[in-house]
């Protein structure tokens, strides 16, 4: 390998790989395997990188639950003092288990349930992120009844060209999310209307996995437009969540660090008063996390030669699901030839693959661990084939917590009943 490893924590120690003062051949031994790994020092850098490039600022860097949502993980940002995204009841149920502060929850999402808005007005949340009209009456009604008014922003869509900045295009082509640009004056107006609602703020969330700060510093040029607008008619903001979105270096990519992604969007903001907020969700996880697992068979072929591990796309679904890249690596490299495998997983589907023609030097029972693995990988895993999901570990310098037991064919088969 010729650049050094996504994952910063992750070091050779005498026996392989250890992450922080870990060795993972520990951790399988004593846990077993597949196993999600994750490093506090990781995580606590990837957020402490927000906070130093945010210092000075009233700011808000509220973690987006939905890229992993482990409570051990949410415990850690709620003791670094951060805001959470959230996108459902579930997820705000999960922040408030952890430790997190109701106040500096906003939740987005385009469908939320009357129990769902109840649930967190109740909670005392920060702010809803309306994403369309029906859902400002909803909230007004929904409000009105617990005589409790509804904090508020619109999840406005900037337009921001996706032909310039191919690597956003995904999270523009979807028009589910968010209200048009061009409609957002009239329901900030209608809003103020609202005896049970009371107008916050704004925010906008173009994709996931930029890696040029361009189109975000458009997006957030297009925003002040707006909130000055508003400004003159009388409708102030208390803040400005420019979303999330920030990607991270799975191979080869080059993303920007927080502070060159977020300095042209501060330069943006001087002067002014709104607290500006941030939802990330990946590049606070992704490389604070790899999956840990073991090698079954070597099965070696005419075209094609494979490693099949106990891990598969039910615990990491992104390369089956996207094609997406996970750099793996030998936790202890053997002293064998390095062949081209195909990964694979046991599950019978031709997708079920965790990597395409890797080069390692590796027998039958060897550990991989697969990396960038922290976010959108244990909160898409599922039980496909049957599989019990997989233990979770966060380790701590020398120490590791499991945050997540592996789960059980008991907890699996839960209230299921065949036909008496
Ligand atoms: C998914 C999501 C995020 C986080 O996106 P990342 O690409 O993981 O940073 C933030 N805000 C909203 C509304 C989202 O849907």
């Amino acid at each position: 390998m010729t650049t050094a490893l996504p994952v910063p924590t992750l070091v050779q120690g005498p026996t392989g790989l250890m992450l922080e003062g870990v060795a993972l051949s520990e951790i399988a031994a004593r846990h077993g395997t597949p196993t999600y790994v994750y490093s506090r020092a990781a995580l606590t850098a990837a957020f402490e990188a927000y906070q130093t490039a945010l210092a000075g600022r009233k700011s808000l860097v509220c973690y987006a639950v939905k890229a992993n949502s482990s409570l051990g993980i949410l415990s850690v940002f709620a003791r670094l003092g951060a805001g959470f995204d959230i996108v459902s009841g579930g997820e705000l149920a999960r922040v408030l288990a952890a430790g997190g502060e109701a106040h500096k929850v906003v939740f987005s999402g385009v469908g939320k349930s009357r129990e769902e808005m109840r649930y967190a007005l109740e909670a005392g949340i920060g702010c809803f992120n309306v994403e369309s009209a029906a859902e400002l009456d909803r909230l007004n009604e929904v409000a009105g009844s617990l005589g409790k008014p509804a904090p508020i922003a619109f999840r406005v869509n900037p337009d921001v060209d996706p032909k310039t900045h191919p690597y956003i295009s995904t999270g523009l082509r979807s028009n589910k999310f968010g209200v048009a640009f061009t409609e957002a004056l009239a329901l900030y107006r209608k809003a103020a209307t609202l005896p049970h609602i009371e107008i916050s703020g704004i925010d906008c969330h173009i994709g996931s996995q930029l890696l040029d700060p361009a189109p975000m510093a458009e997006a957030a040029a297009k925003i002040l437009g707006l909130v000055d607008q508003l400004a003159s008619e009388g409708i102030r903001l208390d803040h400005i969540d420019l979303g999330g979105g920030l990607g991270i270096r799975y191979r080869d990519e080059e993303p920007p660090s927080a502070s060159t992604y977020l300095a042209p969007l501060l330069e943006c903001f001087a002067g002014r008063e709104e607290t500006l907020c941030f939802e990330p969700g990946r590049s606070l996880v992704g490389n604070a996390g790899l999956l840990l697992t073991r090698i079954e068979y070597l099965k070696p072929g005419v075209e094609k030669n494979f490693a099949i591990i106990d891990a598969a796309m039910n615990d990491l679904a992104r390369p089956a699901l996207y094609d997406a890249y996970h750099e793996i690596v030998a936790v202890a490299p053997k002293a064998v030839e390095a062949r081209s495998y195909e990964v694979v997983g046991p599950i019978c589907e031709s997708g079920d693959f965790l990597g395409h023609d890797r080069e390692l030097a590796v027998e039958e029972g060897d550990l991989l661990a697969i990396l960038s693995a922290g976010a959108y990988g244990m909160t898409m895993s599922s039980n496909y084939n049957t599989r019990t999901r997989a233990a979770e570990v966060l380790v701590d310098g020398a120490v590791m917590h499991v945050i997540r037991e592996r789960e059980t064919l008991e907890h699996l088969l839960k209230g299921e009943t065949p036909l008496p």
